[in-house]
């Protein structure tokens, strides 16, 4: 994809405005435009890949301490009480913006419902092992 059709390389070059919480010299960091709760922040790369798994390993290792500095901060600034780290990849996972991105989501003790849920199933213990088999086998 294109620089110039990407909204998230956009804003993370500054070519359109955000409000930008933090910025070095491979990521922004923007409020996002949706939050799920007062605070909710995007880490965009300056560079553009789809999702997780073309993320290059100099970004893939970049983010996760940028994060984590961010929700220091949300802490400290926001009384935020913790933060989800959430990372969508693909449509059925429910990306909207095909440029990989991270939100941290500051959770507060006063708002009670999830970010995200789901309903556990109870696992059958030969389905476990048969998954494990095929996955463990396909992982490179
Ligand atoms: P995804 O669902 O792809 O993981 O997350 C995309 C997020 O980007 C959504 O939470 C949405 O609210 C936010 N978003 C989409 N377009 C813009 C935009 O132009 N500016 C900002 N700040 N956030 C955006
Ligand atoms: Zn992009």
């Amino acid at each position: 994809m294109k620089k110039e059709d990407c909204i998230f390389c956009r804003i993370a070059a500054g070519d359109i405005p955000s409000e930008t919480v933090y910025e070095d010299d491979d990521y922004r960091a923007i409020l996002d435009l949706g939050p799920a709760s007062r605070g909710h922040t995007l880490i965009l790369p300056k560079e553009h890949f789809r999702d997780v798994t073309e993320l290059s390993a100099h970004y893939a290792a970049g983010i996760l301490p940028v994060a984590a500095k961010i929700g220091e901060a949300m802490k400290k600034a926001l009384s935020c009480d913790g933060f989800n780290l959430v990372q969508n990849n693909g449509e059925a996972a429910g990306q909207t913006v095909m440029h990989f991105h991270m939100h941290v989501i500051p959770r507060y003790n006063s708002e009670t419902a999830p970010i995200a849920a789901w309903e556990p199933h109870k696992a059958d213990p030969e389905e476990l092992k048969q998954i494990r088999e095929q996955l463990a086998a396909a992982i490179e």
